[in-house]
C-alpha cells in the first residue's frame, strides 16, 4: 500500500541542503507518487530535472502561476509540453489576496494555459485564491478541462460547484489547523473517488509540525486528520487517493 502526495515543490531551495535525506524519508513512509508542479519555466525545469533522476517517485507539472503573470510566455511553455514529459499544467490559477490589479492580466493568462491543456489533453493543477466565481466561469468556457483544485480552501458551496465540474479536491495540512473548520465541512462533501491528498511542501506544515519546514513524509498527519473528518478509514483513504492520483494524471505505476 502506497501513499500519493499530489502536490509538492521539491526542487525549492528550502530542500537544497538535505533533498536526497527528504526523499529517503518519503519512501521510508510509503510514499510512491510525488506530483511536483511548478510556478515558471525555470521551476518546472527543474520539476522535470528531479522527475528524470527519480522517474518512479516524481512526476513533474509546468505552467505559469497567477504571480507570474509577467513572466508568461507561450512559446516557452509550449515547447516544454511538447516534450512529452509533464503530467499536467500547474500550478496555474488565480490568485486577488495580493494582486487584485492585474486580475484581467492573470484570467486572460489562465485562458491561455486552459488552451493548452486542451490541446495535449492534460489535466491542470489549479491555485485558487479569493477568486472562486471567476474560476468557474472560466471553466465552463472550457468544456472537457480536466483536473483538481490544489489546497481547497473553499466552503461548502464553493466545493459544491467544483465536484458539478467533475475536478478533483486536494486538501492539505490547513485541515489540521484550529481555525479551519469551515474547510473541513467542505472536505466531508467530497466523494471518495474525488479526493487527493498533498502537503504542498515546502509550505503549510500539517500539526503537528506546523511552523517547520513541510516535506512529503509528514502526508501521514493529514490523511489521519482526512480520515476522523470523513469517516474513511485511513487505509482506504490512502488507496484511493492513491488511485485518484493515478488516475487524474494518467501515472504508469503499480497499484501496490
Ligand atoms: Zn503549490
Amino acid at each position: 500500500m502506497k501513499i500519493a502526495d499530489s502536490h509538492a515543490h521539491l526542487y525549492d531551495k528550502k530542500f537544497n541542503r538535505d533533498r536526497g535525506k527528504v526523499i529517503q524519508r518519503a519512501q521510508k513512509a510509503k510514499i510512491g507518487i510525488i506530483i511536483v508542479p511548478s510556478e515558471d519555466i525555470t521551476s518546472g525545469k527543474k520539476a522535470l530535472a528531479l522527475a528524470n533522476e527519480h522517474p518512479e517517485l516524481f512526476y513533474p507539472a509546468i505552467g505559469f502561476h497567477p504571480h507570474n503573470t509577467e513572466k508568461f510566455n507561450e512559446e516557452e511553455l509550449k515547447k516544454e509540453l511538447e516534450t512529452g514529459k509533464y503530467v499536467a499544467i500547474g500550478e496555474i490559477g488565480l490568485d486577488y489576496y495580493y494582486d487584485r490589479d492585474v486580475v484581467d492580466k492573470q484570467k486572460e493568462i489562465l485562458k491561455r494555459q486552459f488552451e493548452m491543456a486542451l490541446t495535449f489533453n492534460l489535466p491542470v493543477i489549479l491555485h485558487v485564491r479569493d477568486a472562486f466565481m471567476d474560476i468557474f466561469q472560466i471553466i465552463d468556457e472550457f468544456p472537457g478541462l480536466y483536473g483538481v483544485f490544489h489546497c481547497f480552501t473553499g466552503t461548502i458551496e464553493e466545493v459544491q460547484e467544483v465536484l458539478k465540474r467533475n475536478f478533483y479536491v486536494s486538501f492539505s495540512g490547513i485541515i489540521t489547523y484550529k481555525n479551519a473548520e469551515k474547510i473541513r465541512e467542505a472536505a466531508r462533501m467530497v466523494p471518495p473517488d474525488r479526493l487527493l491528498v498533498e502537503t504542498d511542501s515546502p509550505y503549510l506544515s500539517p500539526m503537528p509540525m506546523r511552523g517547520k519546514r513541510n516535506e512529503p513524509s509528514f502526508i501521514v498527519h493529514v490523511i489521519k486528520k482526512l480520515s476522523e473528518i470523513t469517516g474513511i478509514r485511513e487505509e482506504h483513504l490512502i488507496e484511493t487517493t492513491y488511485s485518484n492520483t493515478q488516475r487524474l494524471f494518467k501515472l504508469n505505476v503499480g497499484a501496490t
